[in-house]
């Protein structure tokens, strides 16, 4: 068995199961140098370009940490774009297999918001979204993330280029200081490390490529 290989792990079997039907057998770099400190709870800055399987790098503790029978919002990845969250959310949904009954929902711009407001009524432990309309939520108190545990920031520095730092900021500090925060970006710009400061605790640094 290699070091690589995610059985490794000390995963459940039933996820260990799941991977093994998603063919997922060894993990790939980001995944081999951060899910061991995500499983540990620290908080994460993790460099890495697109492609290289940052969702389970950040997905397979934050669906460990997920408490099922407790139906509120324990989760929330943060992502650029609605396409990037639609990826995330249909990965997230193929890891969570391995445990029945767990809701992940989407909450972007340009998507009506009466739909969203329904489904939030109904429930759901994972939101994933892009920041300002989950700032509008906020705003309207159709969302609360009080109960928020894990908070993702996936490509971060696009965020930023996108001008969501306001909408970010707002959102963190909708969440309670007793968290997780893993942060993801593809290149590491002073901007990232003021966010990392403001916002993340002892933040262990991975990274799979050189900065140049
Ligand atoms: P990124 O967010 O870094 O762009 P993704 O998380 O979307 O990357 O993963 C890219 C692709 O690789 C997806 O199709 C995903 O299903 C696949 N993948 C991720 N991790 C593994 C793995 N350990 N083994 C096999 N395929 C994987
Ligand atoms: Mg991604």
């Amino acid at each position: 068995m290699s070091d690589t290989a995610f059985s490794r792990l000390p995963l459940p079997p039933a996820l260990l199961t799941t991977l093994q039907q998603l063919d997922y057998l060894q993990m790939t770099p980001i995944q081999a140098q951060a899910i061991p400190h995500a499983l540990a709870g620290k908080d994460l800055i993790a460099q890495a370009k697109t492609g290289s399987g940052k969702t389970a790098a950040f997905g397979i503790s934050l669906l460990l940490r997920l408490k099922p029978p407790m139906f509120r919002v324990q989760a929330l990845v943060l992502c650029p774009t609605r396409e990037l969250s639609t990826q995330v959310a249909n990965e997230l949904r193929r890891l969570a297999r391995f445990q029945p009954n767990l809701k992940i929902i989407t909450l972007c711009g340009g998507q009506p918001i009466g739909p969203q407001i329904g489904s939030l009524e109904h429930g759901a432990h994972v939101v994933v979204g892009t920041p300002g309309r989950i700032a509008d939520h906020l705003r309207k108190g159709t969302l609360q993330l009080d109960a928020v545990s894990t908070l993702v920031l996936d490509e971060a520095d696009r965020m930023l280029d996108m001008g969501f730092i306001e909408a970010i900021e707002g959102i963190i500090e909708a969440i309670p200081g007793q968290r997780q925060t893993l942060l993801f970006s593809a290149t590491y710009p002073d901007e990232i490390r003021t966010l990392s400061t403001r916002f993340q605790r002892q933040p262990v640094e991975v990274s799979v490529e050189s900065v140049h």
